[in-house]
């Protein structure tokens, strides 16, 4: 099979090293194109990036030339399909000249979540919104853009559709606890989050409430809202990756803290069922242990190796004894990984296998 050629807008931030990382070796995949800010532009990417992942810089990325986010110099890298980690300012412009010059789009970003015609995809729980993009074809975009969702969404609707599909959703409260890589390379500064914790986070307990009932809801030619009742509060904390969230919810069906955990255990989608190289199997691991999941420990869940980090870690289900039909757990989820450029890979993976690219 020929590789698709991929490029990476906003590769040397926190995301953008992770589409590097992650994008090594890929079977199907061929980066050709690492592009950053003016200031970053003509540097090779070793000078361009400040490496902050274990793993170490990939010797091929590190020779790389940075190019501009600009349509012609990702044709000139024969780029056919394009990854965006750039900071939301910019991206709603270059993500529309993109898809404008005829490139398949997948962003990390939440510039075009919310546009009638995008659909913001968890491979495993909507695959079937990527109908959306017949109606961008018809209504005569050259290229094509999904977008994933923001990283505290990603791991909250993982956990929530094998209950939505068992037992029906009436509400749902989420507390979250967040990492600093979230807020991007530069984001928290260490005098404000060192022996403290912040409790706002800008326009995020907005986008989870939207994004979750987008993501939860139908498509029939447009998306219809999931009718759940959905209320966020989030908090950032002194983590390095992997966002924990403290959810609270109430079923349709009575279930117990059993059948909850049963039903994730089991659950599986289009990813495992067409067994695409960053499909973790199985995507949601319940925890058994009083104490798991924890960031440290929990964050690189996911098996096999190159779906390290993209499985949805979920423990303490109990019941909300102060709710009728109420059940609470705890969940993990790799906020650099399964919310951002591993979902976006995922999605590239199911275009490619689905031949929408
Ligand atoms: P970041 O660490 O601040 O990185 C931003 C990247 O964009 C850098 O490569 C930067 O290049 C580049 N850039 C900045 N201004 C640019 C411009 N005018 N033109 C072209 N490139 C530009 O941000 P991040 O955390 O990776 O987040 C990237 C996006 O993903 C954001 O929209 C964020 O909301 C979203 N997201 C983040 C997470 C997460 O957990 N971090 C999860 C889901 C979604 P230079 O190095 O040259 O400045």
């Amino acid at each position: 099979m020929d590789k698709v050629r991929v490029g990476v807008l906003g590769s040397t931030g926190s995301v953008g090293q992770r589409y590097v990382n992650m994008l090594r070796d890929h079977p199907w995949f061929e980066l050709t194109a690492l592009s950053a800010s003016a200031s970053s532009v003509g540097k090779r990417y070793r000078d361009a990036s400040k490496w902050v992942l274990d793993t170490g810089m990939p010797e091929w990325a590190a020779d790389m030339t940075v190019i501009a986010a600009d349509p012609k110099e990702f044709k000139k890298a024969g780029v056919e399909l394009v990854f965006s980690a750039l900071p939301s300012e910019v991206a709603k412009a270059v993500e529309s000249e993109m898809v404008d010059a005829g490139f398949a789009v997948v962003a990390d970003t939440s510039a075009h979540r919310m546009d009638p015609d995008v659909p913001i995809v968890i491979p495993e729980v909507n695959s079937q919104h990527l109908d959306a993009i017949e109606g961008q074809r018809k209504r005569g975009k050259r290229g094509l853009i999904v977008t994933g969702p923001n990283c505290t969404t990603s791991g909250l609707a993982m956990s929530l559709k094998p209950v939505q599909i068992s037992y029906g959703l009436k509400t749902v409260l989420v507390s979250t606890m967040q990492a600093l890589s979230g807020a991007g390379f530069f984001g928290v500064p260490s005098m404000a989050i060192v022996d403290n914790l912040v409790p706002y986070i800008k326009n995020e307990e907005e986008k989870v409430q939207q994004e979750v009932l987008k993501i939860l809801g139908d498509y029939e030619g447009g998306f219809k809202q999931a009718r759940i009742r959905v209320g966020a509060s989030c908090q950032r904390v002194c983590v390095l990756d992997g966002h924990t969230e403290a959810v609270f919810m109430v079923t349709e069906k009575a279930a117990s803290p059993e059948e909850v955990a049963r039903c994730m255990e089991k659950f599986e989608g289009e990813p495992q069922r067409l067994r695409l190289p960053s499909a973790p199997m199985p995507p949601i691991i319940v925890r058994k242990e009083p104490d798991r999941p924890q960031p440290r420990l929990d964050r690189m869940a996911g098996s096999p190796e190159r779906a390290r980090g993209m499985a949805t870690v979920v423990g303490r289900i109990r019941r909300e004894e102060a709710l009728e039909n109420g059940i609470k757990y705890v969940l993990l989820s790799h906020n650099t990984i399964r919310g951002a450029a591993g979902n976006a890979i995922l999605i590239a993976e199911l275009l490619k296998a689905k031949d929408m690219i």
